[in-house]
């Protein structure tokens, strides 16, 4: 391509190999993902997008859209195509008297939670702050508030896309409703969100942290129990169990009044006459340091690799495989229902509503040599739990590919996403996700 022109006409902010700031662009979560685009074009606005989506297609360039650059197959860098980089787009703007936020497109869950927060306010967002608010909300989007409030993508009121034709149209529950139902939960499929408009929650700003230590050998017991617990749990407690370097960890994430989560800890005396814990930790600390917590042990450089499952039910032979993971592996559990599952199912286009716990398995190294051993950990422990899942979080997809997606979603969702992407880019423009093809005309 003729840079020099393209750049001439278009006025877009682009970014060629070599080019200052182009390595940084590119360079996401995981360090296995090593694209390199043909030119990243660095938006500011929608029409930044249109003209980059133009663009694209003059020049027949494979396009991916970048936000936090959190996918773990970095499905927002195209190799040798054209990235629509909206990490220039990362404001968000409060209105606390109507309880709404607007993100840009291109924003993190760190600067939505930081400008939401000064006024007691939060929406549900994920765990780590450096994750994107894009590919988050537009895959469901879990975190400590979902099962007072729903997930990210219940919280949405409306979003500002771009389609595959180059049009920017609003989407809500009066204004394009079909696309308004694939966008929650459907992945980064129908188009470029440049602007999400969140419902905001008085969820005050303190949270606590409980959780005790159990060799993994003498947790069995008490994980029985704790799953037992868990189904009685408040809303504001989300349970979670994580196995890592031969220790289990049980407990909860309470957000609200940290008295009423303490109460709650007491529950949870019984697991220690149920095995010999090594540490106790309960934790009072701001909402906004809640959601920072992990953002170093989550932190980007290294080398990764995941699996999911999602769980109806959890009996005791599936903790305790989740028990008998090497110690080269993290796997973590953490709950779902109260709001998440009060949506009717078949208001969005996110699935798995009536599961209990969702399961990720991961894996994070730094020397090359090491990927097929590592790799192959974290799929052996995926595969120990495998005969008790129903399902599949999207966007704890990887290289699952098709079969992925048809776990992610029931055969009946996936048609009429089909039908949805067949209206909203019928070419398929947007394929670089947790494909849905539109459907056959
Ligand atoms: C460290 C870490 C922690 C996580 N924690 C959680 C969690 O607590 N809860 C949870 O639900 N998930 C969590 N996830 C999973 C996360 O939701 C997905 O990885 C998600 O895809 C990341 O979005 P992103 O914008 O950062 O990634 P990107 O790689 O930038 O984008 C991911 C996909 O979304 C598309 N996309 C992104 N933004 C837009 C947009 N504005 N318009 C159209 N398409 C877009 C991209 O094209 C790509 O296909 C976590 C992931 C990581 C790596």
């Amino acid at each position: 391509m003729d840079t020099t022109d393209a750049s001439a006409v278009s006025g877009l902010d682009l970014r060629y190999p070599g080019d200052a700031g182009f390595d940084e662009a590119r360079t996401v979560w995981n360090a296995m993902v090593d694209h390199r685009p043909a030119l990243v074009v660095r938006c500011r606005e929608a029409g930044d997008v249109v003209a980059a989506l133009a663009l694209a297609r003059r020049e027949g360039l494979e396009i991916g859209v970048r936000c936090g650059g959190h996918s773990v197959v970095g499905h927002g860098v195209p190799d040798g195509g054209l990235m629509i980089d909206l990490t220039p787009m990362g404001a968000v703007r409060v209105d606390p008297e109507r309880k709404r936020a607007w993100a840009q497109g291109g924003a993190l869950l760190g600067a939505l939670d930081r400008a939401t927060q000064p006024h007691g306010l939060a929406t549900t967002a994920g765990n780590v702050s450096h994750t994107g608010v894009g590919g988050l909300t537009l895959g469901g989007g879990m975190g400590w508030l979902a099962r007072q409030y729903g997930l990210a993508c219940d919280n949405v009121v409306s979003y500002e896309v771009v389609t595959a034709a180059g049009e920017v149209v609003r989407a809500s529950a009066d204004e394009r409703p079909d696309l308004y139902w694939a966008l929650r939960g459907g992945g980064g499929n129908f188009g470029v969100v440049t602007e999400f408009e969140f419902r905001l929650h008085d969820v005050g700003t303190r949270a606590l942290s409980v959780g005790l230590d159990f060799p993994v050998g003498d947790a069995a017991s008490a994980a029985f129990r704790w799953r037992d617990l868990s189904a009685y749990a408040p809303r504001q407690a989300t349970y979670t169990a994580s196995v890592h370097d031969g220790v289990a960890t049980l407990g909860f994430v309470w957000v609200g009044d940290p008295d009423e989560g303490r109460a709650h800890a007491r529950e949870l005396d019984a697991l220690d006459a149920l095995g010999s814990p090594t540490d106790r930790r309960i934790e009072e600390l701001s909402y906004l340091d809640l959601q920072t917590r992990e953002d170093t042990t989550e932190g980007h450089a290294l080398r990764r690799y995941w699996k999911g499952h999602y769980f109806r039910e959890l009996p005791d032979a599936a903790l305790e495989a989740l028990l008998s993971h090497g110690p080269d592996v993290r796997a973590g559990l953490q709950a779902y229902g109260g709001a998440i599952a009060e949506v009717p199912d078949d208001e969005t286009a996110f699935s798995q509503r009536d599961v209990r716990f969702e399961y990720v398995v991961a894996a994070s190294w730094t020397d090359p040599d090491d990927d097929e051993d590592r790799i192959a950990a974290a799929r052996t422990s995926a595969t120990l739990l495998e005969p008790f899942a129903s399902g599949v979080y999207v966007n704890v997809l990887g290289d699952d590919g098709a079969d992925g997606v048809r776990r992610a979603y029931p055969p009946e969702k996936l048609a009429r996403l089909a039908a949805v992407k067949r209206t909203y880019d019928p070419d398929n423009v947007f394929h670089l996700n947790q494909n849905i093809p539109p459907a056959a005309a």
